[in-house]
């Protein structure tokens, strides 16, 4: 099997203006503190990784997470409406189909947590039926990135994985699971940053970029070019 693991934010749904005010609210629901926040560059963090850092920086135990996560989940199912409805980044529909046209699996590797990812799609009208769900790995229980990739290769086995997503994080993780990284500018990180990862293929979208993501993945699914 070839599966393609899409992340979300950024990549798959354009940034939302003030992504990181959940996270500040689900704190303030179990601890009754309103944090005085001045939230620093999260781009390509988990939940996990984004909730363990802010309970640290605000003087609580990190065994809340848990707890914060749990209300997260709960704020998210509603969060996502009106002004905060988020939208797909160009061409995403389309791309998923050339994908899976091309004979690869579109799973999902993201920091969010399915019932986040699920609130996230329907507010964007992205039918969550276009990915495989049972090769799907989320973030909500899991601070660093690239443990998430390391499991996902793990149980993948032998199948072959590639890394898709819009963040030097998700580069840094793919390159410490052993996975290739193809990049798509439509997050937080303009295309001449990102190729100064490991990407890959570095595009600007998923319209203009996608006949060269269809060349990328047909040559990494030659054998003389697959990594395993
Ligand atoms: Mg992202």
């Amino acid at each position: 099997m070839k599966v393609v693991l899409w992340d979300v934010d950024g990549t798959l749904l354009l940034n939302a203006a003030r992504a990181g005010r959940l996270y500040d609210e689900a704190i303030t629901a179990v601890t009754g503190v309103v944090p005085e926040d001045a939230a620093p560059n999260e781009h390509g963090m988990t939940d996990a990784g984004i909730l363990t850092a802010r309970l640290h920086a605000y003087g609580f135990d990190a065994a809340l997470l848990p707890q914060v996560t749990e209300r997260l989940n709960a704020l998210s199912e509603h969060a996502y409406s009106g002004e905060h409805a988020r939208r797909q980044a160009p061409g995403v529909p389309a791309a998923l189909a050339a994908v899976s046209a091309a004979g690869w699996t579109n799973g999902l590797l993201t920091g969010n947590s399915p019932t986040r990812v699920r609130a996230k799609f329907a507010s964007a009208g992205l039918d969550p039926a276009l990915f495989d769900w049972d090769r799907s790995w989320f973030g909500d229980a899991t601070p660093v990135r690239a443990d998430l990739v390391q499991r996902a290769r793990a149980e993948l086995g032998d199948s072959l994985a590639v890394i898709l997503g819009d963040t030097p994080a998700d580069g840094v993780a793919a390159d410490a699971a052993g996975l290739p990284f193809l990049a798509v500018a439509t997050g937080a990180y303009d295309s001449a940053t990102l190729r100064g990862t490991s990407a890959r293929l570095v595009v600007d979208d998923l319209v203009s970029g996608l006949p060269a993501l269809l060349d990328a993945l047909a040559g990494l699914a030659q054998p003389s070019s697959a990594r395993r």
